[in-house]
Formats: C-alpha cells, sequence, structure tokens
C-alpha cells in the first residue's frame, strides 16, 4: 500500500547560493538550490524552509538571511526561510535588543530563526536574550545542541547530558517556541544518553529518555525530525516511534537537512515512512500532520 500522496514540507533546508564562489570540500560539496529542488520532486516535497548558518562555528563562510531571502523571492512556491541573528552580534550584549533586527527580517518575510549554531551554552545571558526577543517577536527558534563537554570540535549551542539548560530556557520562556535538532537533542529519545553516544547515533529499543519527558512538559517544544539523527531517533525502536508520533503528533516536523548533493538519508526516510504507513504504525491523520499539517500552522502558510 502506497502512502497517501500528501506534499511534504521540509523545515530544515539548506542551499549555498553560487557554490562556485565559496570554499568546498570536493568530496561533500554543499547542495544549490536547483540541486535541493530537484531531491524535493524525487521526495515529494513541495516547499522547504531555507535556514541560513551565519555564526563561525560551522563553517568557513556563512550562508546569510539575505541569501536565503533572494532565494526564497526567486522560487516563491518552493522555499520560504528563516533568518539568523548570531546571539554574539552587535556587540557582544546580553542587553542588546535584537527584537529590533528580528522585527526587520520579521516584516520582510523571516518565518522564524535558525539554524542557531553558536558554540555558547543554552542559559549564557547572550543565549538568553536572543530567545526573549524570538518569543516577544513570535518567531520560532530551530537549535542544533552540542555538548558541553567538548569545546572544540563542534558547532552548535550546548548543553549537559539530560539537557538541563534547555529545560530552564523552555520554562523560562513560555512564550518562545524551539524546534529540536541535532545529535545531542535525539540521542536523549532514549534514557541510554551518555556522553560519548549523544555525540552519535544511539542504536536499539528505547527505554524513554529525556525528549519525551521535556515534549510532555513544555508545550513550547516541538520537534525538528530531519537528519541521520532524528530520523535514528525514530527508526532505531519503531514501535517506540509509532507511540512517540500518536502523543506528540501535533508538535512533530518532517525535515531532510540536504546539506550535500551526496546525502541520502533522505530516501532513506521516505522509505522508512512508507513502511510504518503498510505496518498500520502511523495513522493518515498523523501522517498528513508530521509531513505537512503542522509546518503549516507553525509557519502560518495558507493549505493549497
Ligand atoms: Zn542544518
Amino acid at each position: 500500500m502506497s502512502l497517501p500522496i500528501v506534499k511534504k514540507i521540509d523545515i530544515h533546508a539548506h542551499a549555498t547560493p553560487c557554490r562556485a564562489l565559496v570554499p568546498v570540500n570536493a568530496a561533500t560539496p554543499h547542495v544549490t538550490p536547483e540541486e535541493l529542488l530537484a531531491f524535493y520532486d524525487q521526495l515529494g516535497i513541495e516547499k522547504g524552509v531555507l535556514l541560513p548558518l551565519c555564526s563561525p562555528e560551522y563553517h568557513y563562510y556563512p550562508v546569510t538571511s539575505v541569501d536565503m531571502k533572494q532565494l526564497a523571492d526567486k522560487h516563491p512556491d518552493r522555499f520560504v526561510w528563516f533568518c539568523n541573528v548570531d546571539p554574539r552580534a552587535a556587540r557582544n550584549n546580553p542587553k542588546t535588543d535584537l527584537s529590533e533586527v528580528l522585527n526587520f527580517y520579521k516584516s520582510i518575510g523571516a518565518r522564524g530563526m535558525g539554524e542557531l549554531t553558536a558554540q555558547l551554552p543554552i542559559d549564557d545571558p547572550l543565549m538568553d536574550n536572543l530567545f526573549y526577543h524570538c518569543g516577544e517577536c513570535d518567531m520560532p527558534v530551530t537549535i542544533h545542541i552540542a555538548t558541553m563537554k567538548d569545546p572544540y570540535g563542534y558547532y552548535g549551542i550546548r548543553d549537559d547530558l539530560g539537557l538541563p539548560r534547555l529545560e530552564k530556557m523552555l520554562k523560562k520562556h513560555p512564550k518562545l517556541t524551539i524546534l529540536g535538532h541535532s545529535q545531542a537533542f535525539w540521542a536523549e529519545m532514549g534514557a541510554d544518553a551518555d556522553d560519548e553516544n549523544r555525540k552519535d547515533f544511539p542504536q536499539g529499543k528505547i527505554t524513554e529518555g529525556r525528549i519525551p519527558k521535556l515534549m510532555r512538559e513544555y508545550p513550547n517544544l516541538w520537534c525538528d525530525l530531519s537528519a541521520n539523527s532524528g530520523m535514528n531517533a525514530l527508526t532505531r525502536d519503531p514501535e517506540y516511534a509509532a507511540r512517540f508520533i500518536e502523543e506528540f503528533s501535533d508538535r512533530i516536523l518532517y525535515g531532510c537537512d540536504i546539506c550535500s548533493p551526496t546525502n541520502v538519508h533522505q530516501f532513506e526516510m521516505n522509505d522508512w515512512l512508507e513502511k510504518m504507513h503498510a505496518d498500520n504504525m502511523i495513522s493518515e491523520e498523523n501522517y498528513y500532520k508530521f509531513v505537512r499539517g503542522n509546518a503549516l500552522r507553525l509557519l502560518k502558510l495558507e493549505d493549497r
């Protein structure tokens, strides 16, 4: 039995305009908008949310909010965009009025903020300030979490095992919607997360970890299930995944996080969803919410 035809929305997209002008790794070149759209046609994706990457921890060069707006303007039926503001921007000051820049980006079409990758503790005063202003401006934030124990070699906002700093911010900023993402976020799906496997993709059956507990307690936490990390959190234990999808069906978001034309995980995720549907482990209603409906609601997009 094949899946109902629902045009998907990719909550987590990257694209590098003018790849010829940026230094790239020849083995895994960054994906261009045209390559991304070719993937979308194969995967049944109507549109994606372009996320800039502005912090230097990610790469040599930034992909800016302006780049993403220009791409979305060029392909208005296929892309919307988030802005990205580094929490250290404009004087490295926890009192900077970031609402000014966030409201500006919002006024020209940004539908959220992220992917947030600065290597700062999640409860650093600079991060606290950014979260406060995102909440005030009604801008959902996509976060990439890294560990506290590894100061070098990673990108992402930093938290300890168990995500206590994330919890502190979820509690302090109830108006803020946070979209959780990355290995260190999704490793906490199970109770077996530890300082080593949270940098990676823990395997095996799941005994509930911190993510389902945080989801239950904080309605402002949503799930970005893109990339190998989000996919692994579901596919490692399909029976648990079915219960998770059912319980949190209003706050789960399908995504790809395609970074390079060499990526294949997005096809594995499609196959897995087909199988879950064929095995009656995901209802049509929840499938629709996961791959489309929740994103429409979050992004304030009209269904067509
Ligand atoms: Zn990403």
